[in-house]
């Protein structure tokens, strides 16, 4: 019977191939800590933007949030933004992207090959959104929970062949003219680096020899520091532009660790729901949260928003290549709705921040 399977599945011009490997054992979490919703959700406008603020949970799929959903007792920040879209991620070199290619394809606009930063596939350097909107006037931030000098937030201020140049991507941080930076890195980034960025105005503050602690252990960091940034940035006339990164939903995806994987996707929707508040008295701005790829290729099996509890299963312990989510809200956020590739982001963002 199964050889006759097989060979109607030939015939039909199907080719299956692999061992039919046993699902991973489904994890099941509860008792996560709990947050209400915000009050105010910011409606999609047609204004322009002055302030853009992108939000990327570092391999958070539409599966993570939902496992968050249902052990917050079915409410996040996140669902409740008012554009939705999907967004591609294959690089230049793989169907499967890492963190170094996805973020340079968001914030530079072009694919590249995995491990490298801020350039082309072929070796050119790219300009970033945050570049392009600091030329504008606007003043720039970095919120991360990982290493500052991480492929995410280094796609956006340096140029690299490799995500591992640490020190070369420490010395392009400290001449980046970031106006806030918060993360991990203290240990990475040189006292003589943090004293140049300091003496130029930057709110600088890293935790951690490499990363800042997980969600966990971590209490209200990324929150408080969203806070932060945006009671810095907000006065400054011309507007800014801020990255948020939720950076160790992919740590505890590539753990196969699901309570942590909740414990950072929480984290991640608190931070949101600051940003959220905050639109209320600034509509000039635009929110897009997503994500670079998707970790862990997780599927929720079962679980009860009654109960606060989810059980899942994972299907790897590296990247998959599935579509990831996108919200968006505020000024100019109907033009992220939709399927696109990763690549229209950053010429998107850019397009709502022009005078129409
Ligand atoms: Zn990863």
């Amino acid at each position: 019977m199964k050889r006759l399977f097989s060979i109607a599945l030939l015939c039909c011009g199907w080719v299956v191939s692999g061992a039919s490997a046993a699902p991973e054992s489904p994890q099941t979490v509860s008792n996560m800590p709990q947050h209400d919703v915000v009050q105010s959700v910011p409606p999609a406008t047609n204004r322009v933007a002055r302030n853009i603020i992108l939000m990327i949970g570092d391999g958070m799929g539409s599966e993570h949030m939902w496992a968050a959903w249902l052990c917050n007792h079915g409410k996040l920040n996140i669902e409740r933004l008012p554009v939705i879209g999907l967004v591609r991620t294959p690089s230049a070199s793989d169907t499967i992207t890492d963190s170094a290619a996805a973020a340079t394809a968001i914030a530079c606009g072009y694919k590249t090959r995995n491990g490298q930063l801020g350039i082309t596939a072929d070796g050119k350097p790219l300009d970033s959104i945050l570049v392009q909107l600091a030329s504008t006037g606007r003043q720039t931030g970095l919120v991360v929970t990982k290493a500052i000098t991480d492929a995410t937030p280094a796609a956006f201020y340096a140029h690299c062949k490799s995500r591992y140049h640490f020190s070369a991507i420490a010395a392009a941080l400290a001449e980046s003219g970031c106006r806030v930076i918060i993360g991990g890195g203290s240990g990475i980034v040189s006292r003589a680096w943090q004293e140049q960025l300091r003496a130029a105005g930057t709110l600088l503050r890293l935790e951690g020899h490499e990363h800042c602690l997980p969600a966990s252990r971590r209490g209200s960091f990324l929150p408080d520091a969203v806070g932060e940034a945006l009671r810095t940035l907000e006065s400054h006339p011309q507007g800014f532009f801020l990255l948020v990164e939720g950076s160790q939903i992919d740590v505890a995806a590539h753990a196969n660790d699901l309570a942590e994987l909740v414990h950072e996707t929480l984290d991640f929707d608190r931070a949101v729901g600051v940003v959220m508040e905050w639109m209320q008295a600034h509509p000039d701005t635009l929110l897009i949260v997503t994500a670079d790829h998707q970790t862990g290729g997780l599927s929720i099996l079962g679980g009860s928003k009654e109960n606060g509890e989810v059980t899942a299963a994972f299907s790897t312990g590296k990247h998959s290549g599935v579509a990831v989510p996108l919200y968006a809200a505020g000024a100019g956020a109907a033009a992220f709705g939709g399927v696109q590739e990763n690549t229209e982001l950053m010429p998107k963002m850019l397009r709502a921040t022009q005078t129409k």
